[in-house]
């Protein structure tokens, strides 16, 4: 399929959609916000929502605008002073997005999540029914990361993963990043999952825009790595590894300039604008991609061969009979990475057993683990309902 195609199989027939605007689009130079291109923005996504797609917007800006409220020169280190800045940036972003959708008969809904909030099944649920709620009422939500109680421990500290964890809990078809760069940008000899059709091929100081990506391998990966990518080193790789995580859930992404004129309507015309990537896999349903992506895992058993290929090849549960060891101090109900011995990750799922019985029957058979753990055991440490292969 040729680029055109594959844009209107990926990107025009969207009907979940989620944006993410980054800082260095909607951050002001002096001002808190730019609040011309906010606006824009906010009226592109209006022309999507008034053509049926729903949109969820995660919106960067918070920490910046209220560093410029407080006339702060530079990022506060301590914590706290960030994260009065977020408290005080945040409500301005909200309020501006609010202002410019009401122009449109919508309204903003303010989300604010952290980590956490990804690991609780129940609260992971509670946010996915609040956006539809929000898309019920003529709503647009707006997402951040709760910056003003973020720590290290229960940060995303990037929007962009965070964008791609919303794509996940709202089943979106399609994660858009909005940055500061054309897309994804190479110079030749370009990897082969990279395609540049001739008659788009813009090149500048970065290299040229590439049009499509087949699939995330090393080699694209390291075009993140490269001096000449735009938006910084670190932008750019997180980017990758937001995309990655939306892609081998079946979706589709995009890399593109929010700066541009009318870029949302343009994309899903759809013109040949930003960098698309196409979905690794057949959609995930709604739990397992929660198993596999958004949840934390709290240790891992490592398997034997005959127990990976019975989970990858026949679609297995696991067994006690196939496990060679427990690492980490999980507990019934946590998230667990499978492996083999060479560390290879085979699955993550939902243990039935902690970690100090895991041990105790490793290596056992069904028939003996009465006997070890008396009448209140499981057949399966892990079952395949509550796994998702990698
Ligand atoms: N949550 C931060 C803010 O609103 C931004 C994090 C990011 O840009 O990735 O300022």
């Amino acid at each position: 399929m040729n680029s055109k195609l594959l844009r209107e199989k990926y990107i025009s027939r969207a009907k979940r959609i989620v944006v993410k605007i980054g800082t260095n689009v909607i951050g002001g130079s002096r001002e808190p916000l730019d609040e011309t291109r906010l606006d824009s923005l906010s009226e592109q996504i209006a022309s999507l929502v008034e053509s049926g797609i729903q949109v969820a917007v995660v919106s960067s800006g918070a920490i910046g605008a209220g560093m410029r409220q407080f006339a702060m020169t530079t990022r506060p280190r301590s914590l706290p002073h960030l994260q009065a800045a977020a408290s005080v940036g945040q409500s301005k972003v909200v309020s501006c997005y609010d202002r410019s959708f009401r122009k449109h008969g919508l309204h903003a809904g303010q989300i604010l999540l952290t980590r956490d909030d990804f690991d609780s099944r129940e609260r992971y649920l509670n946010a996915s029914n609040t956006v539809h709620a929000l898309f019920e009422n003529c709503s647009v939500p707006i997402i951040n990361e709760n910056d003003t109680i973020s720590t290290n421990e229960i940060q995303f500290g990037d929007n962009d993963i965070l964008a791609a964890f919303v794509t996940h809990l709202i089943q979106a078809d399609l994660l858009i990043l909005l940055t500061s760069a054309p897309g994804l940008c190479a110079h030749p000899p370009f990897s082969e999952n990279c395609v540049i059709e001739e008659k788009s091929a813009e090149s500048s100081k970065f290299g040229a825009r590439i049009d499509f990506v087949k699939c995330i391998d090393d080699s694209v990966l390291a075009l993140a790595r490269t001096e000449t990518t735009p938006d910084g080193t670190g932008g750019m790789a997180s980017k990758l590894e937001a995309v990655k995580i939306a892609v081998e859930a079946g979706e589709a992404a995009v890399i593109a300039d929010g700066r541009e004129d009318n870029i949302l309507p343009r994309l899903l015309e759809p013109r040949n604008v930003g960098t698309l990537f196409l979905p690794a896999v057949e959609k995930m349903g709604s739990r397992k991609r929660w198993i596999r992506f958004t949840r934390r895992s709290c240790g891992s058993i490592l398997i034997d061969k005959g127990a990976a290929s019975a989970l990858r090849e026949k679609g297995k549960s696991l067994l006690p009979s196939g496990i060679i060891s427990a690492r980490g101090n999980f507990t019934r109900g946590d998230t667990v990475r499978i492996c083999t011995e060479g560390g290879e990750e085979i699955a993550k799922g939902l243990t039935n057993y902690s970690a100090p019985d895991v041990r105790k029957i490793k290596g056992r058979k069904t028939e003996e683990l009465e006997a070890l753990l008396g009448q209140d055991f499981f057949d399966e440490v892990v079952h395949r309902d509550n796994m998702a292969l990698a």
